[in-house]
């Protein structure tokens, strides 16, 4: 049945949270939990040292999170953001529609 997840990983990197597996019934569901994603995101960068990083971090998180909420319901999203040079790629975040027979994670 088709389902839709949320994920948010670095490209080349598994996910950092088992959340990604997590399949969600409706498409609204999956923009939620991104947008939780990119809070809980945001609250880290928030929380570290006050820099260049961090600066360039949450504006890059502020924008994907405006992103997210003005995506067009039902269809796939994709965008990336500065993790203000953690790693020399960005982060992406999606919402993916899936077929798989996709269980919830315990
Ligand atoms: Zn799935």
């Amino acid at each position: 049945m088709q389902h839709w997840h949320a994920i948010s990983n670095v490209s080349g990197y598994l996910p950092e949270s088992d959340d990604a597996a997590y399949p969600h019934d409706t498409w609204e569901d999956a923009q939620s939990d991104l947008i939780d994603q990119m809070d809980r995101a945001a609250d880290f960068y928030a929380m570290g040292p006050e820099d260049d990083r961090a600066t360039a971090a949450l504006a890059s998180l502020e924008e994907a999170d405006r992103l997210v909420r003005a995506a067009t319901r039902g269809r796939d999203f994709l965008t990336y953001t500065d993790d203000g040079g953690e790693h020399t790629i960005p982060t992406a975040w999606q919402i993916i529609t899936c077929t798989e027979d996709c269980q919830p994670s315990l």
